[in-house]
């Protein structure tokens, strides 16, 4: 698939939207083991995205995935701001100078959430967003020669899905659920919950325009 930049300003808003949705819902689940303000930050970073999106879908790949990075960085508070603005820096740092089809930024996707996990010093299992990105972002490289579009992003959805369930019986040991101990049991990581949302509302769109 040729994928062009022009595109990204429906995935923002989408993502924007589906965020939008839920609010009530993820800030909740901050709250349950954690300090209750990831909906405000990822609010935030959305809403100046929104802002960027026509200037952002301007741009190559690269550069919009480096913009988008640093957005993350400056304008998103907590744990999540720093994270997702170094995975977005990875997947542009791997993009520079290619020319993007599903299986390069399948690869750079993986290099972007390698980054994530070098900056946070953790990985999936931990109960974290690394429970549906790692998935996901394994899933992707697997299957984007080999599954048809609308199969890998159907594929993708129920990874993700999986993969943010899968948080609830986990032990937090990473960030701020972590402090809870055995009392992080039984609840779905605020931030698997967001990411989830977020690639399910882009898999959508792009399947729409498949
Ligand atoms: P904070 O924890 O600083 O309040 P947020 O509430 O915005 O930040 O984000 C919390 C989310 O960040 C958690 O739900 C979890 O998914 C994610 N998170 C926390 N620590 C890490 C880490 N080391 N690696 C990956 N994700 C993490
Ligand atoms: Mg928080």
């Amino acid at each position: 698939m040729k994928i062009t930049p022009v595109i990204l300003e429906k995935l923002i808003q989408a993502a924007n939207d589906v965020i939008e949705l839920h609010a009530e819902e993820v800030a909740e689940l901050d709250r349950n083991i954690g300090d209750g303000d990831h909906v405000i930050n990822i609010q935030r970073g959305l809403k100046v995205l929104v802002e960027q999106k026509q200037e952002l879908s301007e741009l190559d790949w690269a550069s919009a995935w480096s913009k988008l990075g640093m957005s993350c960085m400056s304008k998103i508070g907590g744990a999540s701001g720093s994270l997702l603005g170094t995975l977005f820096l990875g997947v542009a740092k791997d993009l520079k100078d290619k020319e993007v089809d599903t299986l390069v930024f399948a690869n750079a996707f993986s290099t972007g959430v390698d980054a994530m996990k070098a900056r946070g010093k953790s990985d999936a299992g931990e109960k974290t967003m690394l429970d549906v990105l790692v998935p996901v972002a394994n899933a992707l490289q697997q299957q984007a020669e080999s599954a048809p579009l609308t199969e890998l992003l159907t594929t993708l959805k129920a990874v993700a899905i999986a993969g943010m369930e899968s948080t609830e019986g986990m032990l937090a040991t990473k960030g701020r659920a972590s402090f809870l101990g055995e009392r992080s049991l039984g609840h779905i990581d605020a931030g698997a919950r967001s990411s989830q949302l977020i690639i399910c509302a882009i898999c959508d769109v792009l399947l729409q325009e498949n």
